[in-house]
């Protein structure tokens, strides 16, 4: 068997299928709206999504901050969770590119809740920023893959709707919180303004992200979009790939959820290894090498040799992601590797 690469969904190859459709996609130029493709593409998420239309954008961080941008002002401020993505991992594009000042709140495994909203509302006051949107993230990548549930969800859309606040999705593996809840993935937009979700991650597609909600907040979504210079021409290609995905790619998440859970509950058994199960809900797992007396980078190095390919979240957390490329077999070598690994640990020390 060859190198397993656990260290994200996005090393996902196009399926031979998409690599037909890619091939044989009628195209136009979609500055001018005029890609069919891409206009196909547009309409089914939206459609999948219960929203009234789409846009398709290049990244995950691109429809993230398109979405921001068509829906604040300079000045305003936007609460989000404090591990979330957009707050640290797309180069503070809220701040420098939209002009926006963050409200970070810690979340329990990602999730804050109404409460916690409403509390870090400013009442009116000239000294203020003006709170506008409400930024969530499900599933949470950096806690772990933890789904936002609906009652969640619904506790914090209340409080946004009673205070005249836009709540934007920031839902980059929106699909693996729809199978892992058992829900259509439309039950996730309800009292939503924006959602995000990528193509390139779980979805296996080479590139891309869609951007959904209302038809007039698309309008402004493309605008910001062409500021950012996301308009793509003959973006077909892309998008062909997209339809493709969301036929046929989303069902098959549970079964990534499912090595995800196998995984976990073989390291948790690892000495030295400690994984929070309740945090593994969909594909992603999280394990703490500190009872091995190292450090993340470290012990993500020496998996590397031996032929596991990891990521790593902080000084003592080890980061797998599960994808369709990974089978029950590459899970079993995954472990033995792991255990090599550590019996080598022991004989050197
Ligand atoms: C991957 C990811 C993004 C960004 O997507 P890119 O396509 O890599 O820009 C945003 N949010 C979350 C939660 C992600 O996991």
């Amino acid at each position: 068997m060859g190198y397993i690469d656990l260290r994200s969904d996005t090393v996902t190859l196009p399926t031979p299928a998409m690599r037909e459709a890619m091939a044989a996609a009628e195209l136009g130029d979609d500055v001018f709206r005029e890609d069919p493709t891409v206009n196909r593409l547009q309409e089914r998420a939206a459609e999948v999504l219960g929203q009234e239309a789409g846009l398709l954008v290049t990244s995950g961080t691109q429809g993230n901050l398109v979405s921001l941008l068509a829906q604040s002002h300079p000045g305003d401020e936007v609460i989000l969770e404090a591990d979330s993505h957009v707050y640290n991992n797309e180069v503070a594009g809220l701040s420098r590119v939209a002009g926006l000042i963050p409200r970070p709140l810690p979340g329990d495994h990602g999730v804050f809740t109404g409460k916690q909203v409403e509390e870090a509302l400013r009442p009116p006051n000239v000294h203020f920023p003006r709170t506008r949107v409400v930024c969530l993230e499900n599933t949470h990548n950096a806690a772990g893959g933890t789904v936002l549930s609906l009652a969640q969800q619904r506790e914090i859309t209340t409080v946004a709707a009673e205070h005249g606040l836009r709540i934007h999705v920031d839902g980059a593996r929106i699909y693996n919180a729809a199978v892992a809840l058992g829900v259509p993935a439309s039950a996730l937009t309800e009292g939503v303004d924006s959602l995000t979700f990528c193509l390139s991650k779980g979805l296996s597609c080479p590139v891309g992200s869609v951007v959904v909600g209302s038809q007039a907040f698309i309008e402004e979504a493309r605008r910001a979009r062409k500021l950012l210079g996301g308009g793509m021409r003959q973006a077909g290609i892309i998008a062909a790939a997209g339809l493709i995905a969301l036929d046929t790619m989303i069902n098959r998440l549970a079964k990534d959820h499912d090595t995800a859970r196998l995984l976990a509950k073989e390291v948790d058994g690892l000495p030295g290894l400690e994984v929070d199960l309740d945090s593994v809900q969909s594909n992603i797992v999280l394990f703490d090498v500190e009872g091995l007396g190292t450090t993340s980078a470290e012990f993500a190095a020496e998996l590397h040799e031996r032929g596991l390919g990891v990521t790593t979240k902080g000084a003592s957390l080890v980061r797998c992601v599960t994808h369709r490329g990974i089978e029950v077999e590459h899970i079993e070598v995954a472990i033995e590797i792991l255990e090599a690994a550590l019996a080598s640990r022991t004989h050197s020390s």
